[in-house]
């Protein structure tokens, strides 16, 4: 059978009916965005690995290097914050090109002691080969949270408000754009360069997810918005064995974002549900406690917003703002191994 017709998480479906767990102390194994691990003393260690391919998840003559090692380390870092927890160390693997100067290795790892510094973390190690063409970076990280405050895709109930840290679909815009040179943009070349900012160097909500943990608000579930947001809630969704509604009039845009879809005509809806990279916490939260949460966030700096609310009913109905419901059947996202999702 060809890879394509299993698509990304059926192969690693697949793949996980090879390895059972041998250890008690697994606490969870391939399904989340990390996998956790418990330690004597009532921590949880949670691991991740997130590997970013030349020509795939990133372009030269786009990227600086200090742009690459950055977001090397912070898709990752939001893999670990998007469990509650904190990052303390990662490994990295490198595969570099036959061609590459030291320079840009300087760069690089300027680019990557800078992220380990804003989410907190060290770089402790890794492996290094040669590759004949392309790059190739594989980090792993190690993060830290106490038991009680582990968030996980499962734990949603019907009734719990679906929220959201920051905004969506700028990266996905600052990728169409970076992605067409040739097309005659409208609207600020300011706004522009903002998204594709965005794009290149994503911030992690780690500072984010521990006021969380630390809070005694009652987060159900979380994810990161990786893929996108209609797919990653897609997957917090089956995991919690739940559906939900997602508010188009309450999806939180960047003033960039609005205005270059309008002055293009772009669907900004359509954009934001299905554009990836945003690595936003999308999380759910007992009803009662969106007021404490909006008070907790107020003047923080990032805006938090309820977008939807959680149902019995599976599935993801999406509330567009002319009052149409659509239901969500395969949500749009990115899906290695697939060519539109
Ligand atoms: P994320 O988008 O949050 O990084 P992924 O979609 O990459 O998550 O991965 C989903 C789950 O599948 C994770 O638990 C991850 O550890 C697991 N996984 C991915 N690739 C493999 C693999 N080759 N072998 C085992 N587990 C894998
Ligand atoms: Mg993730």
């Amino acid at each position: 059978m060809d890879l394509d017709r299993l698509g990304e998480f059926g192969l690693i479906a697949r793949l996980a009916s090879h390895i059972p767990h041998r250890s008690r102390r697994v606490v969870k194994g391939i399904g989340d965005d990390c996998a956790v691990y418990s330690q004597p003393g009532g921590n949880y260690l949670v691991v991740t690995a997130d590997a970013l391919i030349e020509t795939v998840h990133f372009d030269l003559n786009t990227t600086t290097p200090e742009q690459l090692g950055w977001k090397t380390v912070a898709v990752n870092a939001s893999d670990v914050a998007a469990m509650g927890a904190a990052p303390r160390f990662a490994v990295l693997t490198l595969g570099i090109p036959k061609a590459t100067k030291v320079n840009f290795l300087d760069r690089l790892y300027k680019g990557l002691g800078r992220a380990c510094e804003a989410f907190g973390l060290d770089l402790l190690g890794g492996d290094t080969v040669s590759t004949p063409e392309h790059w190739m970076l594989s980090l792993t990280m190690v993060g830290e949270t106490h038991k009680k405050r582990l968030f996980t895709r499962k734990g949603a109930k019907p009734g719990d408000a679906i929220v959201m840290t920051g905004t969506v679909g700028d990266s996905a815009l600052g990728l169409q754009i970076l992605q067409s040179p040739d097309k005659k943009w409208s609207g600020s070349t300011a706004d522009r360069k903002h998204l594709i900012k965005r794009h290149l160097e994503p911030t992690a909500r780690v500072k984010e997810a521990t006021r969380l943990a630390k809070s005694r608000l009652r987060v159900t579930s979380m994810i990161d918005v990786s893929d996108g947001l209609a797919q990653d809630l897609g997957h917090l969704l089956s995991a919690s064995e739940v559906g939900g509604e997602l508010w188009e009039t309450a999806l939180p845009l960047s003033k960039p974002f609005e205005k270059t879809c309008i002055k293009n005509g772009l669907e900004a809806g359509e954009l934001a549900l299905g554009g990836g990279e945003d690595y936003e916490l999308l999380f759910t939260l007992k009803s009662e406690d969106v007021k404490k949460l909006m008070g907790s966030f107020v003047n923080y700096g990032t805006p938090v917003t309820q977008i939807g609310e959680i149902t019995a009913r599976q599935g993801v109905t999406w509330v567009r703002t002319n009052g149409r419901r659509q239901t969500l059947r395969k949500p749009a996202g990115f899906n290695h191994f697939k060519e539109n999702g």
